[in-house]
């Protein structure tokens, strides 16, 4: 039985990017979104996703950015 209930912070980071992505709750820069997930045991975890820096996104078509008419 896990006894700890401390939400948890999964980040999802690009590899190899120009930036180091900030995972340890300090503001990350390349604004990641932050979205809750529920935990199985009835505690909210977080996850946080980082956006590559070095413009992969615009060369991956079916990736969306958040809110961007871009
Ligand atoms: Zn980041």
């Amino acid at each position: 039985m896990k006894a700890v209930t401390v939400p948890q912070t999964v980040h999802v980071e690009p590899v190899n990017d120009l930036i180091a992505h900030i995972t340890d709750g300090e503001d990350c820069p390349c604004g990641p979104a932050v979205e809750p997930v529920p935990d199985g045991d009835g505690a909210m975890g977080w996850l946080v996703i980082h956006h590559s820096l070095d413009g992969r996104e615009q060369r991956e078509p079916h990736r969306q950015r958040p809110g961007g008419n871009q």
